[in-house]
């Protein structure tokens, strides 16, 4: 790509397309939104990097436990991976026990214990294993089916005291989108309190994404710790973990447990995040949930007029396409789809002026700037590629219609 502005984006070629991508999540108002431009070009004027806290630093902390009441305190690092992988740690130190509980289908970053079974590019290349991680970095890693408590629970069985961590995206978005069933968070909350162990919330996705509060918000659950990126950044490299006080106090320098970064904290990236945030209000959600659902709506009509079996799974503004009758509610059902039919699917949307996420197992997001233009373009991608799809599979003949 070479450059953006509001909802689209221009290749090398000039080729104008209306984004999907949203730089994998973060840029929740567009691309180059006037007052995170605003704030980077102030802040360049005044430096990048200090290697010592700034008040932006602080004031950014502060909107964090203002909407998510649930961190206490909050460190911030350079990545979600960053945030993931010092959580875990903290969590290990905290509860002195070494497993952690995972999904399949959950992508929580790259760090070598957190890759088993991973989503995200690792489902979509169908990478087997993690290669180039030892039995000795993922053998703690306990895999469970995600929206399926009882498989929490036997592991709790097998393992008494043994499992630091439960560690969840509460809205899952790297195997495609697909959301938490009805008592599934309620249950892990309850589960890894009853048994000593830390619900750890990766919101690196939907924080700031799906609710103002994030999925905590959203579900109404308190986890005991928190991991934030992509929005937080507003399109600048940026993590954070936080959470439960007597928790974080165990982190370096009031506390044992290491944890250190050159550039954490940033001072480009915080303003960015934090004019991002800025923006960020109940009418922003509104909007967002507006458009993402008339988007699911294109997509389910254009689809069942087409005569090809799709199922839409969407939270807000975080949506995925499943080429499958669905229902989608686990990796399992995730990977049951038909990843060829996407894949022609991808490529009329692309020739069309739409840049999808190019995988069946990752989020579509919509932002605050995707206007009435931007939609219109959408709508008539949507319905003119599934008609292309239905000639080209002669699913429509087939069917009788
Ligand atoms: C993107 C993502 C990460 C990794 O964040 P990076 O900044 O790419 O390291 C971790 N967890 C979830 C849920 C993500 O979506």
């Amino acid at each position: 790509m070479a450059r953006g502005d509001g909802p689209w984006v221009w290749d090398v070629d000039g080729r104008r397309y209306l984004d999907l991508v949203g730089s994998w999540g973060p840029l929740i108002l567009g691309h180059r939104p006037g007052p995170v431009l605003q704030a980077l070009r102030e802040q360049l004027e005044r430096g990048w990097a200090f290697g010592a806290p700034t008040e932006a630093e602080v004031r950014l902390a502060q909107t964090v436990h203002d909407r998510m009441p649930a961190i206490e305190m909050v460190r911030l690092v350079n990545s979600g991976t960053e945030a993931t992988m010092s959580a875990t740690r903290l969590a290990r130190a905290a509860t002195g026990r070494a497993r952690i509980v995972k999904f399949a289908g959950a992508y929580h970053g790259h760090a070598d214990a957190l890759l088993a079974e991973a989503g995200s590019g690792v489902a979509t290349l169908g990478i087997p294993g993690t290669p180039g991680v030892t039995r000795g970095a993922a053998g703690d890693t306990v895999v469970a089916r995600y929206n399926t408590l009882g498989e929490v629970e036997r592991a709790f069985d097998r393992w008494p005291a043994e499992i630091a961590a439960v560690i969840v995206e509460p809205v899952a978005g790297n195997m495609g989108v697909v959301a938490p069933a009805a008592g599934f968070l309620e249950g892990l909350r309850r589960v890894t309190r009853d048994q000593g162990s830390l619900l750890i919330f990766d919101e690196v996705m939907t924080g700031f994404r799906v609710a103002r509060g994030g999925a905590q918000e959203l579900y109404r659950i308190t986890p005991d710790l928190t991991c934030l990126g992509k929005v937080i950044g507003g399109g600048l490299p940026i993590g954070a973990y936080g959470g439960r006080r007597d928790l974080m106090e165990q982190v370096a320098p009031s506390g044992p447990v290491y944890q250190a970064g050159t550039l954490s904290g940033n001072p480009l990236a915080v303003v960015a995040g934090q004019a991002t945030l800025d923006q960020l209000d109940a009418a922003a959600y509104d909007l967002l949930e507006h458009s993402g659902s008339r988007m699911e709506q294109w997509i389910a009509q254009a689809a069942a007029a087409a005569g090809v079996p799709v199922t839409v799974n969407r939270v807000g503004s975080m949506l995925t396409a499943f080429f499958s009758p669905g229902p989608v509610t686990d990796y399992e059902s995730a990977k049951g789809a038909d990843t060829a039919a996407f894949g022609r699917w991808f490529h009329l949307m692309l020739d069309a002026g739409v840049s999808l996420p190019p995988s069946q197992f990752e989020a579509g997001f919509l932002s605050t700037a995707h206007d009435g233009a931007a939609l219109a373009h959408l709508e008539e991608a949507v319905n003119d590629s599934f008609h292309a799809l239905s000639r080209s599979t002669g699913s429509v003949s087939r069917a009788g219609v």
